[in-house]
């Protein structure tokens, strides 16, 4: 080993010098003293909410601290990242033990239930290892298998939803995977400052959302996102379409006074949608160009809320009854599929689905959980064209999981979302744009 005098220890390495706020420098290295700030900057904003327990927030106070010292010492993020991953499972025993308010509940072999202290992770943990044919009782009396480690702590949270949504699986299965191989390291890994900022990113995002503090714009738990009312119009020509707030519609002395269509041109139709849509953000929900009432096509949750008509009639609609924004969240939503003799039709929201003629429902039916339609149209079209793709449960080669394969009326039954009352069908209204909304596969 070579042993630096303090003067050197104190010189900045120059590997992470050449990381800068535009992305890794071909050539370019930042001077220590700008170096210094950006670093720190990078992982000020992961902040831990107040009702996380104490003992992960030191853990993840830590590793924020230890950031900056990456500036004299590259292998200082290798260190970071490698110990974020465990502390992931800190915050896990952490949340287990709050949520159990001192004694967590089992059920024997026999039925018999047994109450065990739990005022530290590291006694419970005991307890479990020396019965491993204990079920862990679950609040609404459900028993499920536990054994106490990452693995099982992670059910442990999906099943109450701690965690939860689809994608996020797969990283919470990535990060379990990394801390299995940060435990248990089989060869020499060196981590570059943005992956571990990444990480740390990740980690504060799942913590706080164990305690249940949502992260604003963030990546696997965000906070609810806006939707605003709008206005999609389109010519029946097919060749121009035209997006705007249905708030400026309603309001503009001319509603059209800016727009290349005749408010009263029958051959201009529009539709108002509650959906993601922020302009003065420069956001946008993809889908919305292929707006289907029937189908699920948009990215996000998006509402139908006034069918067809004249711009002039939208404007009229929009002005009496003045719908507010509201916010939605998308995560592990509920889509339905169907699958017959002509091809797979593209999801659908439960509601729909239940509100369908009995001449639309022949055929076999899939209920998917997923964040986007896309993600469970690919996962069924996997499913009924492929192998890999799970028959039951989480999938794990893609971000769906299979709730129910049957008939409809099977698959309408089992699914727990409830469909209204009297479910009524949605104008059957799309866009010249939409998606064909069935396609054979093979
Ligand atoms: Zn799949």
């Amino acid at each position: 080993m070579i042993i630096k005098t303090l003067e050197e220890l104190r010189q900045a390495d120059t590997r992470t010098l050449s990381f800068t706020p535009m992305g890794l420098g071909s050539g370019v290295r930042m001077h220590p003293e700008g170096a210094a700030e950006f670093q720190q900057q990078v992982v000020a904003r992961f902040d831990l909410a107040p009702q996380v327990a104490e003992g992960t927030r030191r853990s993840f106070e830590d590793l924020r601290t230890a950031f900056a010292h990456g500036l004299f010492c590259y292998e200082i993020f290798t260190l970071i990242n490698d110990r974020s991953l465990l502390v992931l499972e800190q915050a896990l025993r952490d949340r287990f033990i709050a949520h159990h308010g001192g004694s967590v509940r089992f059920v024997d072999e026999h039925g018999a239930q047994h109450a065990v202290a739990a005022d530290s992770y590291a006694e419970l943990y005991d307890v479990v290892r020396q019965n491993p044919r204990r079920l862990l009782l679950l609040d609404g009396g459900q028993a499920i298998a536990f054994n106490g480690t990452l693995g099982g702590l992670r059910t442990w949270a999906r099943r109450l939803g701690l965690l939860r949504g689809q994608r996020n699986r797969a990283i919470e299965q990535a990060i379990s995977s990394l801390r299995n191989g940060a435990a248990h390291p089989g060869e020499h890994h060196l981590i570059n400052p943005v992956e571990a900022a990444l990480t740390l990113s990740d980690l504060a995002e799942i913590i706080n959302h164990l305690w249940g503090v949502a992260t604003p714009g963030g990546r696997l738990y965000p906070a609810p996102l806006r939707r605003n009312v709008v206005v999609v119009a389109w010519n029946t020509a097919g060749t121009q379409l035209q997006m705007g707030l249905a708030d400026e519609l309603a309001t503009a002395a001319d509603p059209t006074a800016d727009a290349a269509a005749d408010p009263a041109d029958p051959a201009w139709r529009a539709v108002i949608v509650q959906a993601v849509f922020r302009p003065e953000e420069g956001i946008a929900d993809p889908g919305l160009r292929a707006f289907d009432a029937r189908h699920e096509v948009t990215q996000y949750p998006a509402d139908l809320l006034w069918w067809p008509g004249s711009l002039t009639d939208a404007a009229a609609w929009a002005a009496e009854h003045r719908p507010e924004p509201d916010e939605c969240d998308y995560l592990d939503r509920t889509f339905l599929l169907r699958h017959d003799s002509a091809g797979l039709y593209w999801p659908m929201r439960p509601s729909v689905a239940a509100a369908l003629p009995h001449a639309d429902r022949p055929g076999h039916w899939y209920a998917v959980k997923a964040d986007h339609p896309n993600d469970a149209y690919h996962h069924i079209r996997t499913l009924i064209t492929a192998t890999g793709c799970a028959r039951r449960g989480p999938c794990r080669q893609c971000h769906a999981e299979t709730l129910r394969i049957g008939r409809y009326h099977q698959v309408m039954a089992a699914i727990s979302t409830p469909a209204p009352p009297t479910p009524s069908l949605p104008s059957d209204t799309a866009t010249p744009w939409a998606h064909p909304r069935i396609r054979m596969i093979t």
